[in-house]
C-alpha cells in the first residue's frame, strides 16, 4: 500500500490509471478508523478497480477548538486496518499542504446549511466544501464515497459536485452500527463506560419515533416526548430532533409518506457531541 502525502506525489499515479482506463475511488476520512469506515473501503474495492483513502483532521470544519484538539487520532493503527483491507493507496496531507494560507473563499450553502449541523456548527458546512473540492482536485477520484451517517453533509456535497461540476460520482453508503445499534463514530472513542450507555439514548429515540410515525402518531408529539426524555436524563443534552426532507434539509412538520424523510438527531453526551439520522421511507 502505498502511502503518500502531497498532490505531486500523486500525479504521476492518477496518469498511469487514466493511460490505462482504470477507475479510480476516493473515501475521504478523518481517521480514527472504525468498521463504520472500512464499509466505505469496501464499497470502493467493490466498484472501483483502485482505491485512494484520505487521512486529513481538517481544521476549518471544526467550530469548536477543543473538539479539533481532543479529535482522536491512530494512524499507525488506520494504516494497519487499510492495508489489511487492500486498499491501494493512503493520502496522509500536513494541514500546510492542504492550507497553503489561510483560505479566503468562503462557502455558502443557502439553505441547506440554514438547518441543524449547519446552524448549531457555524461555519461547519464552509469547512466541509473546502477540503472535499481540494481533496476532489488533488485526487481526481472518479466515484467518492460518504456515509449516510452524516446526513447533511451528503446533501451538501451534492449541490457542491452539482454547483462547480466536479467530474466525481458520489456514492452513499448506509450507517454501520454496533450491535446495540450506537452508530459507530470516531468520537464514540472518547466516551467512557456509563456514556457509552448512555449514548444509546440516540438510536433509542430515532427508533422509538419512527415506530410512532409510521403507525400515525403526530411528529408534534413524539418531538416533544423525546425533548422531554432528553431534559430528565442527566449527562446528555439534545441539540436538536428533526423531521427533514432530506435532499433539500427542509424541517418538516408532519410525516407525508410521499416525501423523502427523515429524522435527524444531534446530542451532547457529556462534553462528546455525536449525530445520528434514521430515514423513515425509501
Ligand atoms: P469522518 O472520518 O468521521 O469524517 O468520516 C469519514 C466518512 O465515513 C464520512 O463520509 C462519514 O459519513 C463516513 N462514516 C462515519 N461513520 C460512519 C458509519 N457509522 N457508517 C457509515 N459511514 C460512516
Amino acid at each position: 500500500m502505498l502511502v503518500i502525502h502531497t498532490p505531486a506525489q500523486w500525479q504521476t499515479i492518477r496518469l498511469q490509471l487514466i493511460h490505462s482506463h482504470k477507475t479510480l475511488g476516493l473515501v475521504p476520512t478523518m481517521g480514527a478508523l472504525h468498521q463504520g469506515h472500512l464499509d466505505l473501503v469496501s464499497r470502493s474495492l467493490e466498484k472501483c478497480d483502485y482505491t485512494i483513502v484520505s487521512i486529513f483532521v481538517n481544521p476549518t470544519q471544526f467550530n469548536n477548538p477543543e473538539d479539533f484538539d481532543k479529535y482522536p487520532q491512530s494512524l499507525e493503527q488506520d494504516l494497519e486496518l487499510l492495508e489489511q483491507a487492500g486498499v491501494d493507496a493512503v493520502f496522509v496531507p500536513t494541514v500546510e499542504t492542504m492550507y497553503p494560507k489561510k483560505p479566503e473563499i468562503t462557502l455558502d450553502f443557502g439553505s441547506l446549511e440554514r438547518v441543524l449541523e449547519g446552524a448549531f456548527r457555524p461555519g461547519h458546512f464552509n469547512g466541509v466544501g473546502l477540503v472535499v473540492s481540494k481533496l476532489f482536485h488533488m485526487i481526481q477520484p472518479d466515484i467518492a464515497f460518504f456515509g449516510q451517517k452524516d446526513l447533511q453533509q451528503v446533501a451538501i456535497i451534492h449541490r457542491l459536485v452539482s454547483e462547480f461540476c466536479f467530474p466525481v460520482k458520489l456514492d452513499v453508503v448506509p450507517t454501520k452500527r454496533e450491535a446495540d445499534g450506537l452508530a459507530m463514530s470516531s468520537r464514540n472513542r472518547r466516551l467512557g463506560d456509563s456514556q457509552r450507555k448512555l449514548a444509546l439514548i440516540l438510536f433509542q429515540s430515532l427508533s422509538d419515533a419512527k415506530k410512532l410515525l409510521l403507525k400515525g402518531h403526530a411528529w408534534d408529539a413524539i418531538k416533544k416526548s423525546v425533548e422531554t426524555l432528553f431534559e430528565k436524563e442527566e449527562g446528555v443534552k439534545l441539540d436538536y430532533f428533526s423531521l427533514v426532507e432530506r435532499e433539500k434539509f427542509e424541517l418538516l412538520d408532519s410525516y407525508d409518506p410521499a416525501v423523502k424523510s427523515s429524522i435527524c438527531v444531534a446530542a451532547f453526551v457529556g462534553e462528546i457531541r455525536l449525530i445520528d439520522n434514521m430515514p423513515i421511507n425509501a
